[in-house]
Formats: C-alpha cells, sequence, structure tokens
C-alpha cells in the first residue's frame, strides 16, 4: 500500500531526498556495518519525501519498518547529521510497491497483502507524523481481551455514532497498552465510513508546539479555527498539558467549543484525569463528562493472540515456541512483545537457526530485564552448587557416593526445595533420585545448616548467587 499523505503540507517546502546525498549517506553507513546487515536493513530503503528536517524513510513492510525504527534509525540519523550538518527526523513509511530484495529468498519475508488504502481526511499542516493516522491502527488489528474489552466496545461506539455515544472519551492505561492504536481506529473507521468527517489526530505534546507557533507568528485565529472546525478531535496523551496554565485555558476553550457543537472528542492519558498533576480542575471534571475507561496490561491468552496477530500482519514465520516464551516473559507492554517478536524472527532468519530458549533468553535479555526475572531452574541450582564445591555438574547428577559429591548433592536437593516451588517428587526425578531421598537430604541439611557456620556461609553465599539474574 503506497502511503499517501493526503494533500501536501502546503505551510513547509516539499521535495525528495536527493539521491547524491542519500547514497553518501548509505555510503557512510555500508562503513560502519557488515556487508550482510547493510544489504539486509540499509540497502531496501527508498529515500521519499522531506519536509523541512524530517525525512520518509520507504520500506517494502512493517517487518522492515519496525525493525529499522528499533535499531537503525539513530545510526542513519547520525549519518545524516554528520554530513549536512542538520539534525534530520525520518517516519518510515511502508510502500508495498517496493520489492523485497531478490537475494533475500528465506527472509525478510514477502510484504504483507496490501490493506485497502484508508482515505485520511486529516487536517493539519505540521510535521509528517503529527497529524496523519497510521493505517495500521484499525479496529480488524487490535485484539480485543478481557484487559481491554470495555475500551474497545466504546471505542467502537464512538466510531460509530460520533458525538453521540459518549463525549468525551478518555481512555487511559500504562505504556504501550494500545491507547493510541484504539484512538486512531476510532479516526480511520470514521473517515473510511464518512470520507467527510474532518479527523484532527495529535499529541497533547503537538498540540503545545502548534500553540506556542501561533502565539509567535500571530496565528491564534487560525489556529482556534483548525481545531475547532473538525469532527471528531483525538488528543493523545493529554497528561502532557500538566502545569502548563496558558495552554490549559486555550484547550478548555476549545474542548467548550467543539462539545458544544457536538463534536467528538478522545481523550487518552497515562492515567486518570484526576491524577495529572497541575490540571485545572475544571478541565479534570469536563475530562470525565463523558465516559472514562482503563486499558490494562492483556492477561496471556491476550498476548498470545497479539503476538499471533502481529506475526500474520507482518508475514513473519515463527513457531510456537517462540510465541509462547514471548508472551511468557514480557507481560507489561505490547509494544515490547512487539518488539521482542521482530527481534526473535529477524535473528532466526539471518542464522537460519532454530531459536532455544537460551538463544530467545539472551536475544530478549535488555527487554526481558525490565519483566519478572526469569524462574529459578534447578539446573541452574545444579550447576551453581557444582561449581561451588568445584566438582562436576554430572557428578551431582550421577549416583557416586563418595561425601564430596554426596553432601553437595544434598545441597542442591535443598536448595531446590528452598528456592523453587517444585514438589519433592519433581526434585528426586531432577536428581534421578525418589522423593524420600530428597526429604532425607532436606531434613539432614536443614540440621547441619542450625549447627554450622561454615554451611550457613556456604548456603548464603550460594542463595545470593541465585538470587541475581542469570547471564
Ligand atoms: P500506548 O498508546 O498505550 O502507549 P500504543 O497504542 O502505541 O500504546 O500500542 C503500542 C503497540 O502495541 C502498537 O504497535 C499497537 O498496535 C500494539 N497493541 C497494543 N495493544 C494491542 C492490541 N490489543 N492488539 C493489537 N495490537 C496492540
Ligand atoms: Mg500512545
Amino acid at each position: 500500500m503506497s502511503e499517501d499523505h493526503g494533500k501536501p503540507m502546503t505551510e513547509m517546502t516539499e521535495d525528495t531526498c536527493d539521491q547524491e546525498l542519500w547514497s553518501k549517506v548509505c555510503a557512510l553507513l555500508r562503513e560502519s556495518l557488515s556487508e550482510d546487515i547493510y544489504d539486509r536493513w540499509i540497502a531496501v530503503i527508498q529515500p521519499g519525501r522531506r519536509v523541512g528536517d524530517h525525512l520518509e524513510l520507504r520500506v517494502a513492510n512493517d517487518f522492515y519498518s519496525t525493525w529499522l525504527e528499533e535499531n537503525y534509525v539513530p545510526m542513519i540519523a547520525d549519518a545524516f547529521a554528520s554530513i549536512t550538518g542538520d539534525q534530520t527526523s525520518f517516519t518510515l513509511v511502508v510502500d508495498s510497491s517496493l520489492r523485497s530484495p531478490a537475494t533475500s529468498t528465506e527472509a525478510p519475508p514477502p510484504p504483507p497483502p496490501p490493506t485497502p488504502p484508508v482515505k485520511r481526511n486529516v487536517t493539519g499542516s505540521g510535521p509528517l507524523d503529527s497529524h496523519t493516522l497510521n493505517p495500521r491502527y484499525v479496529f480488524e488489528t487490535f485484539v480485543v481481551g478481557s484487559s481491554n474489552d470495555f475500551a474497545h466496545a466504546a471505542a467502537m461506539a464512538v466510531a460509530q455514532n460520533p458525538a453521540r455515544a459518549y463525549n468525551p472519551l478518555f481512555l487511559y492505561g500504562g505504556v504501550g497498552l494500545g491507547k493510541t492504536h484504539l484512538m486512531q481506529a476510532i479516526g480511520n473507521f470514521a473517515v473510511t465510513s464518512n470520507p467527510a468527517c474532518r479527523v484532527c489526530y495529535l499529541s497533547s505534546e503537538s498540540f503545545v508546539n502548534e500553540y506556542i507557533d501561533a502565539l509567535q507568528n500571530g496565528k491564534l485565529t487560525q489556529f482556534r479555527k483548525r481545531f475547532r472546525s473538525v469532527d471528531i478531535l483525538l488528543i493523545d496523551d493529554v497528561q502532557f498539558l500538566s502545569g502548563k496554565e496558558r495552554l490549559q485555558e486555550e484547550f478548555f476553550h476549545t474542548f467548550n467549543a467543539l462539545f458544544d457543537g457536538h463534536k467528538q472528542i478522545v481523550l487518552t492519558c497515562d492515567r486518570p484525569a484526576p491524577e495529572i498533576p497541575g490540571l485545572e480542575r475544571r478541565l479534570v471534571s469536563r475530562f470525565e463528562w463523558g465516559l472514562v475507561t482503563e486499558i490494562d496490561a492483556p492477561e496471556f491468552e491476550t498476548r498470545m493472540a497479539i503476538l499471533r496477530k502481529k506475526a500474520e500482519i507482518m508475514n513473519i514465520q515463527i513457531s510456537d515456541s517462540v510465541i509462547h516464551f514471548i508472551a511468557e516473559r514480557i507481560a507489561a507492554n505490547v509494544r515490547r512483545l512487539e518488539g521482542a517478536l521482530v527481534r526473535a524472527a529477524s535473528f532466526a532468519s539471518l542464522t537460519k537457526r532454530e531459536l532455544t530458549t537460551e538463544a530467545l533468553e539472551r536475544l530478549l535479555r535488555d527487554s526481558l530485564d525490565d519483566e519478572a526475572p526469569a524462574p529459578l531452574t534447578m539446573e541452574r541450582i545444579q550447576r551453581a552448587v557444582a561449581e561451588h564445591y568445584d566438582i562436576r555438574f554430572q557428578d551431582i547428577l550421577s549416583r557416586k557416593r563418595p561425601a564430596y559429591i554426596a553432601f553437595p548433592r544434598q545441597v542442591a536437593m535443598y536448595l531446590c526445595r528452598d528456592l523453587t516451588s517444585h514438589s519433592l517428587p519433581a526434585i528426586g526425578e531432577a536428581f534421578g533420585k525418589n522423593h524420600a531421598t530428597v526429604l532425607h537430604a532436606c531434613r539432614s541439611i536443614a540440621e547441619r545448616e542450625k549447627e554450622d557456620p561454615e554451611l550457613r556461609q556456604r548456603l548464603g553465599d550460594l542463595r545470593e548467587t541465585l538470587s541475581r539474574p542469570s547471564r
């Protein structure tokens, strides 16, 4: 799908990035990247429109877009800056008329089937990404689960009946849980079903910037007219209005004008309105006039469904066990879930290897760090104890009986009982013993721990080692 951002942006000069400049940037990047990486990730980019200091980078599918955004955009920006001396920002645009390079047969995957183009009757003249609706953020790609079904139903009702169902609609929830997606889905739905509907989407930060620009350039009247002439106003992340009094005043009047004119207002926030510090009470109360609804972190089944959906949309092949691993280990943020999926898929396609749990663990370390630590495995305990007592891991698992092996084995059983939730039979199985042996070992070590300071010290050290994340 060729993303055409609607009307040309008249207030800025627009041209295409000249090929010579792009070639220089590429030459620079080629120096610092391996050939494989360069061919796979940089050579596939087509420079697109340039508006002011924004440049579009066109790529064949979502897979490239997400991966480049996460990994290579800062490097591209540096290369640009070192040639032009200016800071350039980038928008990745999916253009399925671009073909994936012929050399990569196995990966990245072929472009996904084109999404029907969305006619976006979106007002605005700012930078490339501030007023445009992302065509990917539609109801069809939003996975509904118990964490978000209420918010989804409310958004659907608003999209079908702007200004009649709930006004305003106030969606709140943590980072990366789909607020922007749902909000834009309303806009996309509205303009698709009624092309005459004027939708304005912007973050409250853009609202701030545009207000300041308008003030400085004596264009306040145009500014007001623009926002007050829309049918649906979508303001994302209203927490940024916090403490900005004049702006709140301005926003208050915009809100009233739209509300009185029976126009739909949708707001998102990272918290409930009364918890936004420095937000005028009259705004808090208006934000709560309509429907307030929360989006929660998705539960496991929804996370699995989201990952499957994303894999389908990006057309990436990934095994169910990998999806399971990611869904289990990343819970708090859907954006991170998505990043992990792309990273895993990309790694698998680059190395052409099946991803083992260990490989995934290493690959996704950064994302997993912020999440729940990996559950402590019995194998890790066995290995740590073997290392501590300077014996071989295989000895711990063996039937050997000399005390210098049997005793650490008992210590390991005791720690498995103490530090994991495994049952006695399960621990027995991990050591090739029965549950009675495990019980005996646990009792015996517990007794000795009371009397033997050296053992206490050793157990303390082992617990300390095992409490650290495994690397
Ligand atoms: P927020 O605005 O709450 O920070 P976003 O709307 O930007 O979060 O969502 C982050 C990413 O997660 C987006 O790519 C979005 O498509 C995806 N996402 C979040 N929730 C869902 C969901 N329920 N179904 C499908 N994708 C989701
Ligand atoms: Mg958002």
